[in-house]
C-alpha cells in the first residue's frame, strides 16, 4: 500500500532523490538538466529532471510539470511521485506515453521561493521579449508599499494602509490583479516577468521540441498552489476563451474548468504563462493544457508571504530569526503541513490525470 503523504517531500533535495528513484523503479528514462546559474541554500547543485515513459514515437503524450513556482513544487513533485508509485506508467493507454518534468524551477524549490534565480516569476516570463511588455499601472502605484525599506510594525502598518486604500477604491480582486498580473518594471519586486527568457524557459522549450515533437496530441498539467479553497484543485485554462484549444480543454474537463479571462477563476489574468511554450514549440501537435491550482490559505496571507519573502531576499537577512520565520511561513502558505492536504492533492490529481488521458485518447 502506497503512503500518499510520504510521496511528498520537505526539501528539494529529498524530492529529487524520491522522484528519480520512483521514476527508475517504474522503468522510466531519466534525463537531468543542470542549472549553471544558481545553487541551493546548502551549496548543492540544482537540476531539472525529466522521466519519460512509453514508446519514443507515441502518438499521445501526457505531460506533468512541477515547480513552475519553485516552492509550489512540494505539491507537484508529490503528485508526480504518487503517480509513479501507484503504478501510473503501467496504466497508460495504448500508444500513449508520459513525460514528467520535475522541478522546472529548481532554485525556487530549493530556496522556498516562487521565483527563479533572477527573481523572475516563470509564469510571467513566457511573453515575447522583443515586443513591448504589458503595462501594469496598478503595480506601479503599489511598488513602494510592496517592498518596504524595513520589516517592522510601523512600516508594515503604513504600507498596509496603502494596500487597503487600493482595495477600498478598486476592490480586493483588483488588488490581486495589480499585484499578481505580472510586471516588467521592478526587477526587485514580486511577480516580475524578467527582461529575457530565463534558463527554465529556454530549457523547457528545448525539452518540448526534443521529447514531444513526434506526438500528435499532447495534454499538459502544470501544478500550482496558493489560490482557492484548502486542498481543492481548480483546473485553470490559461488560453483565451476564443482559442481552439480552449474548446478542447472544455470538452476534456467540462464545467470544472475555469478561465481567468472568462472571469470564472480565482486567478487574475496573467501575462506570459509557461504553458504557452508548448503550442509555440509544437506547431504540428494538438496541445491541450491546464494549470491545476490547489488552495491553501486566504489570498492576503499567501500574497503577504510572497511579499515578505521578496523583502527578505532584497533587504533582509536569511540567517536571522526573522528570516527563518518568514521562510517557514512561506513554505506553509504554499505547502500546508499534515496528511489531509496532501491526500486531497493526490485524489484530485489522479482524477485530473484520468480526464486528461481520456481526452487524449478520445475521438
Ligand atoms: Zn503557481
Amino acid at each position: 500500500m502506497v503512503s500518499i503523504p510520504e510521496c511528498f517531500s520537505e526539501s528539494y533535495a529529498e524530492a529529487r532523490t524520491k522522484f528519480c528513484g520512483a521514476a527508475a523503479a517504474a522503468g522510466g528514462a531519466l534525463r537531468s538538466y543542470f542549472n549553471p546559474h544558481a545553487q541551493g541554500p546548502d551549496g548543492g547543485k540544482l537540476y531539472l529532471d525529466t522521466a519519460r515513459f512509453g514508446a519514443a514515437d507515441a502518438a499521445r503524450m501526457l505531460v506533468m510539470i512541477s515547480s513552475t513556482h519553485g516552492v509550489e513544487g512540494h505539491c507537484g513533485s508529490g503528485a508526480q511521485i504518487a503517480w509513479l508509485r501507484t503504478g501510473g506508467p503501467a496504466k497508460l493507454p495504448k500508444d500513449t506515453g508520459a513525460l514528467l518534468v520535475h522541478a522546472i524551477n529548481p532554485y525556487g524549490f530549493a530556496w522556498t521561493r516562487r521565483v527563479n534565480e533572477d527573481n523572475v516569476d516563470l509564469n510571467r516570463n513566457f511573453v515575447d521579449h522583443d515586443k513591448g511588455y504589458p503595462k501594469n499601472d496598478g503595480y506601479l502605484a503599489l511598488a513602494d508599499a510592496i517592498l518596504p525599506k524595513t520589516w517592522n510594525k510601523e512600516e508594515l502598518d503604513s504600507t498596509q494602509r496603502v494596500l487597503d486604500a487600493y482595495v477600498q477604491k478598486n476592490g480586493a480582486f483588483a488588488l490581486q490583479g495589480a499585484i499578481t498580473g505580472g510586471q516588467y518594471t521592478h526587477a526587485d519586486g514580486i511577480f516580475y516577468g524578467g527582461s529575457k527568457p530565463t534558463w527554465s524557459n529556454r530549457t523547457i522549450r528545448a525539452i518540448a521540441r526534443e521529447e514531444l515533437s513526434r506526438a500528435k496530441r499532447v495534454g499538459v498539467i502544470d501544478y500550482h498552489t496558493g489560490l482557492g479553497p484548502f486542498g481543492h484543485g481548480e483546473l485553470i485554462c490559461t488560453v483565451p476563451p476564443g482559442a481552439k484549444s480552449f474548446a478542447r480543454a472544455k470538452a476534456w474537463y467540462g464545467s470544472e474548468m475555469t478561465s481567468p479571462e472568462g472571469g470564472t477563476s480565482t486567478s487574475a489574468v496573467v501575462a506570459g504563462p509557461m504553458l504557452d511554450s508548448f503550442p509555440q514549440e509544437l506547431p504540428d501537435a494538438e496541445v491541450t493544457s491546464i494549470a491545476i491550482e490547489y488552495g491553501t490559505y486566504a489570498v492576503p496571507d499567501v500574497l503577504g508571504a510572497v511579499r515578505a519573502d521578496n523583502w527578505l531576499h532584497q533587504r533582509g537577512d536569511l540567517n536571522s530569526t526573522l528570516g527563518r520565520e518568514l521562510k517557514a511561513n512561506m513554505k506553509e502558505r504554499f505547502f500546508p503541513a499534515g496528511d489531509k492536504w496532501r491526500e486531497m492533492v493526490w485524489t484530485r490529481a489522479e482524477q485530473t490525470i484520468g480526464w486528461t488521458l481520456k481526452g487524449l485518447t478520445s475521438g
